[in-house]
């Protein structure tokens, strides 16, 4: 019987790890891939404060489980199958194990969403990126798309023009779903531009990218944008399938918690990507992990006095 059981492999579980550790709590980190999660996609992490130079996205996670380690914290690879969430003990199952605990920490992240295109996995970390914030300071002074047409895309769009040459969103539509606050903002900058119903057919493109080539689903007409950056901003989608049904989710399926981490179940929190939440950081995953834990720790006192 563990203290906590953290599922998932990012920089909210690694955190937890360290926590939990120095919490003097018993943990275990159950994870499917590479430590970091998303972040070992990142080709360069030039946010994280600490590191004034980037750090490789795989460097980081590496030292976050190192770090999660030399505080106690026990990792094992496993696939969760299913969660048994609402008693006093808490099971994990995965598909030979069964295992307990009084707390769990749910930080198993979100996906982005991906056009599916051959062209999209292609150029990923060479021109393609699914995030703005972490990507759009290497396109200084160039052309650059970001395709769709929600708050994540045209937020993307106005950060971007920021110090970007030109930003081209390409939408689907000719209406966008962006909160009127921000569509209004966008209209008025001088360095974004509009293509409207229109789909990426593919990116273009030798060693790095170097265009999109878009068409018109009302007249069939293609146009080919030239660009150095392409920023897909479709949406995303949490991994909260096995959970959904015992914690309560928001419309788009991310955990709701309030402000300690804690879900609706008493001893379940969750951290990281897979919360509702504005800002999907490594920084704001790392924060999510230590406060589930100081809640646990805190929902642990109250068990201990009943
Ligand atoms: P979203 O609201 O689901 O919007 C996704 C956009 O991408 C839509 O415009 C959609 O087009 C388009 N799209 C989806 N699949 C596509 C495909 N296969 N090909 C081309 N276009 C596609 O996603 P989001 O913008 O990431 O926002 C997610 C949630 O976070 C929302 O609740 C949003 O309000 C919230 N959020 C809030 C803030 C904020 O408040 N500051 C910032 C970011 C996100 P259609 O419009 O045609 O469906």
């Amino acid at each position: 019987m563990y203290d906590v059981i953290i599922v998932g492999a990012g920089p909210a579980v690694l955190t937890a790890g360290i926590y939990a550790g120095r919490a003097g709590m018993s943990a275990l980190i159950l994870e499917r891939v590479f430590p970091g999660g998303q972040i070992a996609r990142a080709h360069i992490v030039e946010n994280y404060p600490g590191f004034p130079d980037g750090v490789e996205g795989v460097e980081l996670g590496i030292r976050f489980k190192e770090h999660a380690e030399r505080h106690g914290a026990v990792i094992e690879s496993a696939e969760v199958t299913g969660y048994s969430l609402d008693g006093e003990i808490k099971k994990v199952f995965t598909s030979d194990k069964t295992y307990e605990a009084k707390t769990v920490i749910l930080a198993m992240g979100a996906a982005y969403k991906t056009l599916g295109l051959y062209s999209e996995k292609r150029f990923l970390g060479t021109g393609v990126s699914y995030c703005a914030t972490c990507d759009g300071p290497f396109f200084r002074g160039k052309d650059v798309v970001v395709v769709g047409g929600g708050d994540t895309a045209i937020e993307d769009a106005l950060y971007l023009a920021n110090f970007v040459n030109r930003v081209y969103v390409v939408h689907r539509r000719d209406e966008l779903r962006a909160q009127m606050a921000l569509q209004k903002a966008a209209r008025q900058n001088e360095r974004i531009e509009f293509v409207w119903n229109s789909e990426v057919d593919t990116i273009t493109g030798d060693t790095m990218v170097t265009g999109v080539r878009v068409r018109n689903n009302k007249t069939q007409e293609m146009r080919l944008i030239p660009c150095s950056g392409v920023f897909i901003a479709i949406g995303t989608v949490p991994h909260t399938e096995e959970v959904k049904s015992q914690v309560k989710t928001d419309a788009f399926g991310y955990i709701v918690t309030d402000s300690g981490m804690r879900t609706n179940l008493p001893g379940v929190f969750a951290a990281g990507d897979i919360v509702a939440k504005p800002l999907r950081q490594v920084v704001t995953a790392a924060a999510d992990g230590a406060i589930a834990i100081y809640s646990a720790q805190e929902y642990l006192r109250t068990l201990e006095k009943e």
